[in-house]
């Protein structure tokens, strides 16, 4: 068939996509940022409105370095999480697949929030909403906003909201929201810091009232920190827990299956479960890791060299290998924590 380019290649409208952003002349931007400023542009090679205004390498930055366009994980990879799952697609998959029925009574709200303890699959979620969606995916750690970007944070993020409203449905992940709209006394607060969540606050207004076919999801493992404000704009509010003994079990013959490394029998695997009550996803992939090497280490202390070993000089992982590492890997969540997050779901969590 008739193949077209993803870039332009009439370079007349570089000098006119360029000349109108930000005021900044043709030459003074490098060749990248100006590709990267066509990708954006209309069918009619235009730069849309919202992109004028913005610094071009915010632009860049947004597209090459937050913009992730293929998030490449599915809902079968997660573990558990069943009921989570199953209010996410309805409140945010099938009104991003089909915006003409979600209207009115339907409009679903622009906002989630995904709470709970560390390692326990949130930004897994996010990204299979958008895998699962067919929608960009934007991915920013809200506390690199105010450690790496100070004073360029409120600049950042309007280029965000401007770049995913040209790459719509467009979701917006934000780790660690709760560094960016925390309940901080208004005194205390740094002038800074307090004008990135107003500009982060506007910015969610605007596409949340409009038609925009924008998610918003803030994940964080500090749920009691966010102020009122934050929580009215997330009106979803789900409480990812730890993985329970059937999701650990999954985890382990996922992971070991994928190397071709499973060979461990029913018994040994609900063992395993058993020992690792209280560990997250991420525990139970370093468990798995630790695991794995047992095998490795046994053959080089036979004296196999290194370079020399072939993957069948390895016996399969066993039992044992997994209560060796259980010495290693030691559960990241106290009991204390889960106390404080079930207490806050009882509260503001979308219990339904
Ligand atoms: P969070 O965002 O909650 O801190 P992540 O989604 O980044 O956690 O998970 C970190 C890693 O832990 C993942 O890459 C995955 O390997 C593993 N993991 C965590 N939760 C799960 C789960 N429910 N199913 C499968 N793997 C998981």
């Amino acid at each position: 068939g008739n193949f077209v380019p993803p870039v332009r290649s009439n370079g007349g409208n570089v000098a006119s996509i360029s000349s109108r952003v930000a005021g900044k002349c043709d030459d003074s931007l490098e060749d990248s940022t100006k590709k990267c400023l066509e990708m954006l542009c209309g069918p009619d090679g235009e730069l849309p409105e919202k992109l004028r205004n913005l610094e071009p390498r915010l632009i860049e930055h947004v597209s090459n370095e937050i913009m992730d366009r293929d998030p490449n994980v599915r809902w079968e990879d997660i573990a558990g999480l069943e009921h989570a799952k199953k209010c996410v697609t309805e409140m945010v998959i099938w009104p991003l697949l089909r915006p003409d029925i979600f209207q009115g009574c339907r409009s679903p709200g622009r906002g989630l929030l995904l709470f709970g303890p560390p390692g326990t699959g949130k930004t897994m979620i996010g990204k299979a909403i958008a895998g699962e969606a067919k929608a960009t995916f934007f991915y920013i750690s809200a506390s690199s906003l105010t450690s790496k970007w100070i004073g360029e944070g409120e600049k950042l993020v309007r280029a965000l909201f401007g770049v995913a409203s040209c790459r719509q449905p467009a979701v917006i992940f934000v780790d660690e929201i709760d560094s960016l709209l925390s309940q901080r006394k208004s005194e205390g607060e740094h002038e800074s810091s307090r004008r990135l969540k107003t500009q982060f606050l506007i910015e969610m207004e605007g596409f949340d009232s409009g038609n925009e076919q924008i998610l918003l999801i803030g994940a964080t493992n500090r749920p009691q920190e966010l102020d009122e404000a934050a929580r009215r704009r997330l009106t979803k509010r789900l409480y990812i827990p730890l993985p329970s003994s059937e999701a650990r079990g999954w985890i382990i013959r996922n992971l070991l299956e994928k190397d071709g490394l499973f060979k461990l029998s029913e018994e040994n695997i609900a063992s395993i479960c058993e020992l690792t009550e209280g560990y997250s996803g991420s525990d139970m992939k370093n468990l798995v890791k630790d695991a794995s090497m047992g095998p490795l280490r046994e053959a080089l202390g036979r004296g196999i060299d290194i370079t020399k070993l072939q993957k069948e000089d390895m016996r399969p992982v066993t039992l044992q290998d997994f209560e060796k590492a259980l010495q290693e890997v030691r559960p990241s969540v106290s009991v204390n924590e889960l106390g404080t997050y079930e207490q806050w779901n009882n509260q503001f969590g979308s219990l339904a």
